[in-house]
């Protein structure tokens, strides 16, 4: 197993993790049906991208029905 040889620094440790900070993910308005998406993705509620349908989303599908 390697062993470290030299502590390394509560300066030297912070230096390094000064890059670890996670951000939030932004996100859209869709302009066809006003949902929230990834920007410069297809509008997952709609299907929309750049102004017009390109993915057909099924609008009608209930999959919680048990009967
Ligand atoms: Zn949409």
């Amino acid at each position: 197993m390697a062993v470290q040889q030299n502590r390394v620094t509560r300066s030297k440790r912070n230096m390094r993790r000064s890059h670890d900070s996670l951000t939030a993910v932004s996100s859209n308005e869709c302009p066809n049906c006003g949902e929230l998406k990834l920007p410069h993705h297809v509008c997952g509620s709609c299907g929309y991208y750049a102004g017009r349908e390109v993915v057909n989303v099924a609008q009608d599908l209930d999959l919680d029905d048990d009967s």
